[in-house]
């Protein structure tokens, strides 16, 4: 087993960002989507609270559960870290946008939007689009289109 430090492991990095990012969707999901949903500053001052309640409790917490609400909040910090990088990476998108003529003559608007990670969401206007039931949408426009 390879290690990244004196005594911590690749498994035990494995095993702790599995448990935050169960963390993170039961939290998420709990709180009806909030944590996505919320906007950039009500994050950095969720951060900061979530920073000043460290400070409270390594000074004036009960000293027989510190260890636990220390462990606790850094992974809430973590996580609206992890939600605030992710917002900026999606407000950094690249966008493209333009018509095109279908074979029925009609006029479709089609948007591609390129994220930081990679990520591509090619959306058109066309019916076959609309109403396409595939779990991620598509139609002959978007299909062929990197
Ligand atoms: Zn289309």
């Amino acid at each position: 087993m390879p290690y990244l430090s004196s005594n911590i492991t690749i498994e035990q990095l494995d095993s702790f960002q599995k448990e935050t990012k169960d963390l993170f969707i039961k939290k998420n999901t709990s709180y009806n989507n909030k944590l996505t949903s919320q906007g950039t500053i009500n994050n950095i001052i969720r951060i900061n609270d979530i920073i000043n309640e460290l400070d409270s409790i390594t000074i004036n917490g009960e000293t027989n559960n510190r260890e636990t609400n220390i462990r606790d909040t850094l992974i809430e910090l973590l996580n609206s870290v992890t939600m605030r990088i992710m917002v900026l990476d999606n407000n950094n998108y690249n966008i493209n946008k333009w018509t095109i003529q279908g074979s029925s003559g009609n006029i479709y608007a089609r948007e591609n939007i390129t994220y930081p990670d990679g990520r591509k969401i090619r959306t058109c206007t066309c019916p076959s689009y609309k109403y396409s039931t595939n779990e991620s949408k598509y139609c002959k426009h978007t299909k062929n289109d990197n």
